[in-house]
């Protein structure tokens, strides 16, 4: 059963949307807060989610790839401020694409709470920590397979996690018969939770590991909802119909549970 601290995206099925967008903040991202509205309006979409790369209060160790703490007021003001200004043009979230890292989560959600953020989408970049910097989606070997899933599916236990972005991130290159049977257990919690999967338009165009269609495929049998996620680090990426559209027919080939596309 979904619980109350997740936004649930499948009110949103029926219409254009985007979870998955970046800002500067993240040091990997180009182009103003408000730019990115433009080209999603420009683009049709309904909804669009703002969900920057979550600061995790490390102690000694400044992350290369998100925000800090002390950027998140000036976030947090800005998608507001757009979404008052453009709400006759679209309806903007507020949001997070962050990790499951157990030993600091609850850190993170206290350091969190007192702004009003409406959902996070889970993108389980690292294991164990950032700090380890143990990126799963390289050369990753039985153990780091087991424990890419085991961190995905605690994190989706949480109940604090909208969607899985790019659920196939982890990059396993042994038997198929051993990816498919850890990627199944993933499947299962997520369906069990009606947590839906991303297929990521930025892998997609970029031709990396993932979206990876073996594990489409595994999800689709299992009866999982998916979701497209533009993953826009870049504002222009909005307006990439091409990419999106194949995504598009790319999870209709598997499923008829895809949902927020049009
Ligand atoms: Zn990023
Ligand atoms: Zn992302």
């Amino acid at each position: 059963m979904k619980q109350s601290k997740t936004l649930d995206m499948t009110q949103f099925q029926n219409k254009k949307a985007n979870f998955h967008t970046h800002t500067t903040r993240c040091k990997h991202a180009y182009g103003e807060d408000r730019a990115y509205v433009e080209k999603a309006i420009e683009a049709g979409f309904e909804v669009l989610g703002f969900s920057d790369h979550v600061p995790w209060p490390f102690e000694g160790y400044v992350s290369p790839i998100r925000m800090q703490m002390k950027d998140v007021e000036g976030y947090v003001d800005s998608v507001l401020a757009l979404k008052e200004e453009y709400k006759s043009d679209i309806d903007i979230y507020l949001g997070f694409e962050s990790e499951y890292f157990a030993e600091m989560f609850s850190e993170l959600m206290e350091q969190l709470q007192q702004y009003p953020i409406d959902y996070m989408i889970l993108g389980q970049h690292y294991l164990d920590n950032e700090v380890y910097r143990r990126y799963a989606g390289r050369d990753a070997d039985e153990a780091t397979l087991i424990s890419y899933v085991k961190q995905v599916i605690e994190g989706i236990r949480t109940g604090y996690f909208s969607y899985v972005a790019h659920p196939d991130l982890v990059s396993y290159q042994g038997y198929p018969a051993v990816y498919l049977q850890y990627m199944k257990q993933l499947c299962l919690e997520a369906k069990k939770l009606e947590i839906p999967l991303e297929i990521n338009v930025n892998g997609y165009r970029e031709k990396i590991q993932y979206p990876n269609e073996t594990f489409i495929q595994l999800a689709a049998e299992t009866g999982n909802t998916f979701i497209i996620g533009v993953d826009a680090h870049d504002p222009s990426q909005l307006l990439d119909k091409k990419n999106y559209e194949e995504c598009v027919s790319l999870g209709k080939r598997y499923t008829d549970r895809l949902i927020c596309y049009r």
